[in-house]
C-alpha cells in the first residue's frame, strides 16, 4: 500500500520503512497455526540438509528458479518464515491528524477505521 485516505482528509502515506503510525499484526486465531507451520517447514528443511536432499527440498518448497539463487541456510529460513508470515500479516495505520486507527480486513484488503475517544490515544503505534 502506498496511500490511504482518512475521513478527516489526511492522506496516510506508506512509502518507507519504520513508520511511527504503522503496525503489522497477526490475528490471534492465526498466531499459533502460523508458527506451527513455520516450525514444521524449518524442521523439514533441516531434515533435508541431514539427508543431503537440500537442493531438491528447496526446489519443491519454493521454485526451481529460487533454487538457482544459491542462498545460505539463514536466507532460506528467513524466506520460509516470510512465506507464512506475509500470508497472515495484516496492517494497521493511525492517522497522524485525527488519530483514527485503520485496520486491514483480511479477505478484501479494505481498511475499517475507528476513532479514539481521547486525543491522548495518538501515536499508539509508535515504538
Ligand atoms: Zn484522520
Amino acid at each position: 500500500m502506498s496511500k490511504l485516505g482518512c475521513k478527516c482528509g489526511h492522506v496516510i502515506r506508506d512509502q518507507t520503512d519504520s513508520l511511527s503510525y504503522k503496525a503489522g499484526f497477526i490475528p490471534d486465531k492465526a498466531f499459533y497455526p502460523l508458527y506451527e507451520e513455520v516450525y514444521r517447514n524449518i524442521g523439514l528443511f533441516i531434515e533435508s540438509i541431514k539427508n543431503n536432499t537440500r537442493d531438491e527440498w528447496i526446489e519443491a518448497f519454493f521454485t526451481s528458479d529460487y533454487a538457482l539463487l544459491n542462498l545460505t541456510d539463514e536466507q532460506i529460513v528467513n524466506d520460509i518464515f516470510d512465506r507464512s508470515y506475509f500470508e497472515t500479516y495484516r496492517t494497521m495505520y493511525q492517522c497522524e491528524n485525527c488519530g483514527r486507527i485503520h485496520i486491514q480486513e483480511q479477505r478484501t484488503n479494505y481498511f475499517f477505521s475507528f476513532l479514539p475517544d481521547s486525543a491522548e490515544a495518538r501515536n499508539v503505534l509508535d515504538a
